[in-house]
């Protein structure tokens, strides 16, 4: 591949409805879109998902880092060795803009692909897209009856893995539970409590209040606080799910994962892109460590569909998958056809969005997506 040129734009896609948790409420997209075009007159996409409470990362910082680095870039690579060459090279900078160099990569691995006129998977040397996917239901921290309308449609559709974001307070989270549990007998329940608490103690005694005993917890101490996290480790049989926590592969080594109540949310964007949530599901797989492949709130279908890429290639590990809402959250998709779960939240592939002939992430954007005709 021969680059012509890199560009980045942001993308703010209102959503249909808000989504809050413990550390945000969002209404819109927030999101950096780059845009690969080769010397072949191929074009590829790349979406990365700036969060200050994740990564410390901001829209503008993103813009500044592809600034910085696209003459590099455009320069030096052509191929997948030499991509993973510059990712080697760059690892501390990318541990810093992972959003960023994800929305970069993308679009360079997208751009490559169809310069190569292959898929996504040809391109990294894995097996073709292809199976059904399993999706979870996310609830945000809505008030009761959003809360209940959200549960009563996803149960109409056939949910029965769930993921509730929760508040910390025993009895409103309670409640919820109980909704989820007389609408769904059978449904399985992880929550996300997104850095509330300080201390292992705080996290036992809620735990130790609640009405259910959750599938799994996630996220309960502050990011990274892995002294803490080792003590609750300890203590308690309920998974502690890492997110926040979990960035780059240098966050395995501190973790104490002898009990083996340690699940890894692996998220493409806050991983810094595809190669390097490859090498990160590689090294828990290798240790048995449970995986749920995870999302971005508000994520468009470019997301979706890289994390589709992981979830095809480390299916014996993973235990859950979320995201593919689509155009169920946004107003407008940057696809044709949006990527999304159906009936009982899975996604069978390929399907109507996934369009094999486009070749990269096989899937038909938009024409209008920077002003002009792609
Ligand atoms: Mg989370």
């Amino acid at each position: 591949m021969n680059i012509r040129d890199i560009q980045a734009r942001t993308l703010e896609i209102p959503f249909r409805l808000n989504f809050k948790h413990h550390s945000a409420d969002r209404s819109r997209t927030q999101t950096i879109l780059v845009r690969t075009r080769t010397l072949n007159e191929h074009v590829g996409f790349g979406e990365g998902c700036p969060r200050e409470y994740v990564t410390s990362e901001t829209l503008s910082g993103c813009l500044a880092f592809l600034e910085q680095h696209t003459t590099d870039l455009t320069d030096n690579i052509h191929s997948v060795s030499d991509l993973a060459t510059w990712i080697d090279q760059h690892e501390h900078q990318i541990d810093t803009n992972p959003a960023a160099w994800c929305a970069i990569e993308l679009s360079l691995l997208d751009a490559m692909s169809k310069d190569l006129g292959q898929s996504i998977e040809a391109t990294l040397g894995t097996r073709p897209l292809s199976g059904t996917f399993q999706y979870t239901a996310v609830l945000g921290d809505n008030s009761q009856t959003a809360f209940a309308e959200l549960v009563t449609r996803y149960v109409a559709l056939g949910f029965d893995d769930f993921k509730v974001k929760i508040t910390g307070e025993e009895k409103n989270d309670s409640e919820k539970l109980s909704l989820v549990l007389n609408a769904a007998p059978e449904a399985r329940i992880r929550l996300d409590a997104n850095n509330i608490w300080e201390t292992a103690g705080e996290v036992l005694a809620y735990l130790s209040e609640l009405s259910c005993t959750p599938y799994a917890l996630e996220e309960p101490l502050q990011p990274r606080a892995f002294g803490e996290l080792n003590r609750l480790l300890a203590k308690t049989p309920v998974p502690i799910i890492l997110d926040e926590s979990f960035l780059n592969k240098g966050h395995f080594e501190p973790i104490d994962t002898t009990n083996d109540n340690v699940f890894v949310n692996v998220r493409v964007s806050k991983m810094g892109g595809l190669i390097r949530s490859r090498a990160i599901a590689r090294l828990l797989s290798d240790a048995h460590i449970p995986i749920i492949i995870g999302a971005q709130v508000g994520e468009t279908s470019l997301l979706t569909r890289a994390a589709l890429c992981l979830a095809n290639e480390f299916d014996d590990g993973v235990i859950a998958q979320e995201g593919a809402f689509g155009t169920l959250l946004l107003e407008t998709d940057i696809t044709d056809e949006s990527l999304m779960f159906g009936s009982n939240g899975r996604l069978v592939c390929p399907g109507a969005a996934i369009d094999v002939a486009a070749n990269g992430f096989e899937i038909r954007y938009k024409s209008d997506l920077f002003g002009t005709n792609v």
